[in-house]
């Protein structure tokens, strides 16, 4: 009989990229699906296995008869229904992109070219919960993953250049808008010959202060602007972006110490994507030969971009990497201001390895057992 899996969350931008992979993948083939929503049950979902209605995703009576549920909905959807549902006695697998449960103790976090032999393990001592990692920690590790398993690296600092879609359809969509209010505040102007481009880009700056700027979302302009600060404050001046990455990577790695990893996390006007650079101290001296071969041997979606202009623009930006499971690794170079230091660029789909495909992989693990 096949398995009934509800999915929560599929018109999010995780949600609707897990589903999209999972009809390239035809995952939908061996399993019965429901769709849920937390604002439109009872209109047309999906058209997936032909028609079907949404049901509300507060429905206990029904989230009860699900065998699986994937959620992308989000950490209040989870805290509102996980524990719940858990006390009504539903004994089911839980896939979660959310944070809120990633830290609990008979949860894993999910990145199979990473622990797959963890998450086997978990699954045949009875863990039934797994969650997708917060999306530069997947990332990393998939760029990175070589150099650690292999031991090589003391410390890791990390600056990231986060994409909008990484808050949130409604984030995406005030990029947007915020993009077409600046060109509208100086169309007429790009036009007039006697306009100086300080006066154009005065008023562009300027309009950022309209009233009528969109920035319910950001809280700030993101559009021709960097916002260094992602998520709450936490202790030690860190945001909880930055404090998630060193305890969910050496979660992940199962590392039997904590390996040190900081960094500042920040907010860019792209679309989709993450990028990052890493100062990474290594262990030992190796040579760029031996780099190369350590990153590549680590999993399949590592592409190592020369480093010269031509291959760097083309191939290492969010443009180049968007829509595909690249992992993209470049501007590799040993930096001179000290010994065993090692300089990283890498981008990678956040939406993709950063979220759903980690969430797809783990369904189709749990579907084969
Ligand atoms: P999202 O795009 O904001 O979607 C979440 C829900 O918002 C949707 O399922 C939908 O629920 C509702 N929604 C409201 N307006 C919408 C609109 N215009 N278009 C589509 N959906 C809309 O959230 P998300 O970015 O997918 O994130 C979901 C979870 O994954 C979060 O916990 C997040 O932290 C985590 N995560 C996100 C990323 C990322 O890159 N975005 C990466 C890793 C982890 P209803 O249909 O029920 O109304």
């Amino acid at each position: 009989m096949k398995n009934t899996v509800g999915f929560i969350g599929w018109r999010g931008m995780v949600g609707s990229v897990l589903i999209q992979r999972m009809i390239e993948e035809n995952n939908f083939d061996n399993i019965h699906a429901v769709f849920f929503s937390t604002s439109e049950s009872g209109k047309p979902g999906p058209n997936i296995q032909g028609s079907n209605i949404l049901q509300d995703a507060y429905n206990f009576d029904c989230l009860l008869t699900m065998d699986i549920i994937v959620s992308c909905q989000g950490g209040k959807y989870t805290d509102s229904t996980y524990q719940k549902l858990r006390g009504l006695g539903w004994n089911g697998y839980w896939i979660d992109a959310a944070s809120s449960l990633r830290l609990h103790e008979d949860a894993i976090i999910v990145l199979d070219p990473i622990n797959l032999q963890e998450m086997y393990d978990a699954i045949n001592v009875g863990v039934k919960t797994f969650v997708g990692g917060n999306c530069t920690v997947s990332l990393m590790l998939m760029a990175l993953g070589g150099l650690f398993f292999n031991n090589l690296i003391e410390w890791v600092l990390f600056s990231t250049y986060q994409a909008a879609s990484g808050a949130g359809s409604k984030h995406i969509i005030e990029l947007i808008r915020q993009m077409g209010y600046l060109y509208q505040s100086v169309s007429d102007n790009l036009e007039k010959k006697q306009c100086s481009i300080l006066e154009i880009e005065k008023i562009m700056s300027k309009s950022t202060q309209d009233i009528n700027f969109p920035k319910q979302e950001f809280l700030a302009p993101l559009a021709g602007n960097v916002l260094p600060w992602i998520d709450c404050a936490v202790q030690d001046n860190q945001t909880r972006e930055e404090w998630k990455v060193q305890v969910e990577a050496n979660k992940i790695l199962n590392s039997n110490y904590m390996i040190p990893i900081d960094g500042t996390c920040a907010r860019v006007g792209t679309f989709r994507c993450h990028s990052q650079a890493f100062t990474i101290k290594l262990k030992k001296d190796l040579s760029y030969s031996n780099i190369y071969d350590i990153l590549k041997e680590q999993n399949n979606w590592i592409k190592i971009i020369p480093n010269n202009m031509h291959s760097t623009l083309n191939l290492l930006t969010p443009f180049a990497v968007t829509g595909t499971l690249n992992i993209a690794v470049g501007r590799i170079r040993k930096l001179k201001i000290g010994q065993n230091l090692l300089s990283i660029f890498s981008v990678g789909d956040q939406l993709l390895w950063g979220a759903a495909e980690p969430l797809r992989r783990t369904l189709m693990i749990l579907l084969s057992i």
